[in-house]
C-alpha cells in the first residue's frame, strides 16, 4: 500500500499564502496553512480600496474565505508559527507553536466581553493610531470570526470578560502548545512590513505627527479606521488643505531600501483619488522621481494627472520640517532645474515594502541582497516574500508556487 502524500505547508495567510493554499487544495492536495496573526488576510485588508479597480479589498478576500470554508483539504492554523524544521528525505518535519488560545473556538463573536473590559491597547489593525479594548474582534472582516485577547494588557486579577461570556469561550489560563507535522513541501508567503517612518527623520518621519506613511493613509481613509474614514491631520484633527505625497521615501536609496517597491507610485495615485473625492478643494502634489504605473494601471495615472487641483512634480524631496502649523518641503524641481521650497498641511511618505523573509530562518532560507527569499526545490516562495509586487502579481506568483510545491511534494511522497 502506498503512503498518502504528505500535505503542503503554506507559511503566511496573506493574499499570496491563501491563494497558494487554495490552488493546491483545489488541485487535490492536503494543505496546512500557518498564519501568525489571529486571522488571515495579511496587509491587503488594511487597504481602503485597491487598484486597479479601486474596490474594497474585502470583496476578494470574502471569495477566498468562502473557498476555504468549502474546502476540507485546507487546515488553517491561525495564531501559529513554525518554530523548528528538519529535512527528512520525504520533505520536512516541522514543529508548529500555537500561541495561547485565550479565546477558544467556542467564541460566537457575540461581543458581550468587549464593553466590560477595562484595559485598552493600541490597535494593531489600525497601526497603533487608535485604542481598542484588550478583548475584541481584530477587525470587522476577521476570519475566523473570533475575538482576540491581548493578555499582557489585563490588570492583575481581572476576569470581567470571562464572567460576561455565556459561551465559556474564554480561558485566561491558556498556554502555548506545539505540534509536529510531516509535510511534503513548503510555500513561504510571509509578505512584508512597511519601511519604518522613524528611519526617515530628514523627511519628518517620527518627528511630526502630520508626516504619515502611505499605509497609515490607507487606514485614515478606511471607514473602520481611526477617524471613521475621514482624512484628518493627526495633529489637530482638521481636514488638510494641502497634501503632499513624497515618492520613493527611503526606496531606491542605498542608505535605506536599494530597490523599487513597485506599488508605491500606484498607491499614491490611488490615495490622491481618496483625498480629492473627500476634500474636492484640497491641493494635492505628488513629488516623484519616476512615475511607475505599468500596464492597466496607466489609466489611473492619466485620470489623476487630469484632476483639478492635482500636480505631479518631478523632484526629489530632500527635507521636510515643521514650519508653524504647516510643513516645509525642500526639493530639487528637476524640470525647473532648481531647489525649491513648498508647503503642505499633511505629508504622506510613500514608504516601501520590507520583506519578512528573515523571520523564516528555521527553513534555512537563502535571502538575496535585498532581503527577499530565494526559492529552492521543496521550498517555493510567493508574494512579497519573493519580490515587491501588487495583489494581482502576488496571486499569479502564488499559483505558480503552489504548482511547484505540489510537484516537489509529489516526488517526495
Ligand atoms: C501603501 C500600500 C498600498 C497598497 N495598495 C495596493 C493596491 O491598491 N492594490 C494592489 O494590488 N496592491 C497594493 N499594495 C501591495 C499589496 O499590499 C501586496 O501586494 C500584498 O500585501 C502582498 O501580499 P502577501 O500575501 O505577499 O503579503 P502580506 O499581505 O504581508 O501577507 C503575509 C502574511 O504572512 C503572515 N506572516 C508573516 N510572517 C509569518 C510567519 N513567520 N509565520 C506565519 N505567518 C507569517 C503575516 O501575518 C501576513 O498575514 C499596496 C502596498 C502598499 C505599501
Ligand atoms: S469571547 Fe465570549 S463574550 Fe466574547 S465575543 Fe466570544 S462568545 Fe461572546
Ligand atoms: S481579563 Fe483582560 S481582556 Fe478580560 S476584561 Fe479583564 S482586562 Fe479585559
Amino acid at each position: 500500500m502506498t503512503a498518502a502524500p504528505r500535505p503542503l505547508l503554506v507559511v503566511g495567510g496573506g493574499i499570496a499564502g491563501v491563494t497558494a493554499a487554495l490552488e493546491a487544495a483545489e488541485a487535490g492536495r492536503d494543505v496546512v496553512l500557518v498564519e501568525r496573526d489571529a486571522c488571515i488576510g495579511g496587509r491587503v485588508l488594511r487597504n481602503h480600496h485597491y487598484f486597479p479597480k479601486l474596490c474594497p479589498p474585502t470583496c476578494g478576500m470574502e471569495i477566498n474565505t468562502r473557498r476555504l470554508e468549502r474546502n476540507r483539504r485546507v487546515r488553517v492554523l491561525t495564531g501559529a508559527r513554525v518554530t523548528a524544521c528538519r529535512e527528512d528525505g520525504g520533505g520536512y518535519e516541522v514543529t508548529i507553536t500555537h500561541a495561547p488560545a485565550y479565546v477558544t473556538e467556542r467564541c460566537t463573536a457575540c461581543g458581550a466581553c468587549t464593553p466590560v473590559c477595562p484595559a485598552k491597547v493600541k490597535d494593531p489593525f489600525n497601526l497603533g493610531m487608535a485604542e481598542v479594548p484588550a478583548i475584541r474582534l481584530p477587525h470587522p472582516h476577521a476570519w475566523p470570526k473570533r475575538f482576540v485577547l491581548d493578555r499582557a494588557a489585563c490588570p492583575d486579577g481581572c476576569h470581567a470578560c470571562r464572567d460576561a461570556c455565556t459561551y465559556e469561550a474564554i480561558d485566561l489560563a491558556a498556554v502555548e502548545r506545539t505540534e509536529t507535522l510531516a509535510v511534503g513541501a513548503v510555500v513561504l508567503a510571509t509578505g512584508w512590513d512597511p519601511y519604518p517612518l522613524e528611519r526617515l527623520p530628514e523627511l519628518g518621519g517620527g518627528r511630526s505627527p502630520d508626516v504619515i506613511s502611505n499605509v497609515q493613509m490607507e487606514r485614515l481613509a478606511a471607514p473602520a479606521g481611526p477617524t471613521g474614514g475621514k482624512i484628518l491631520r493627526p495633529s489637530d484633527a482638521q481636514p488638510p488643505r494641502r497634501v503632499a505625497f513624497v515618492q520613493c521615501a527611503g526606496s531606491r536609496d542605498v542608505n535605506h531600501l536599494a530597490y523599487c517597491s513597485a506599488v508605491c507610485c500606484l498607491a499614491s495615485l490611488k490615495q490622491a483619488i481618496y483625498v480629492k473625492e473627500q476634500l474636492p478643494d484640497a491641493e494635492v502634489t505628488i513629488y516623484y522621481i519616476d512615475r511607475r504605473a505599468p500596464g492597466r494601471n496607466e489609466e489611473m495615472l492619466t485620470r489623476v494627472a487630469a484632476m483639478d487641483g492635482v500636480r505631479l512634480v518631478k523632484g526629489k524631496v530632500a527635507k521636510v520640517e515643521p514650519n508653524g502649523a504647516a510643513l516645509a518641503l525642500r526639493l530639487e524641481d528637476v524640470d525647473a532645474g532648481r531647489i525649491v521650497r513648498a508647503e503642505a498641511d499633511l505629508v504622506v511618505l510613500a514608504t516601501g515594502m520590507v520583506p519578512r523573509s528573515q523571520d523564516t530562518s528555521v527553513f534555512a532560507t537563502v535571502i538575496d541582497e535585498d532581503g527577499f527569499a530565494v526559492e529552492r526545490p521543496g521550498l517555493a516562495v510567493a508574494g512579497v516574500a519573493h519580490r515587491p509586487e501588487d495583489v494581482a502579481a502576488s496571486v499569479r506568483d502564488a499559483t505558480g508556487a503552489a504548482a511547484r510545491a505540489c510537484i516537489a511534494a509529489g516526488r517526495s511522497a
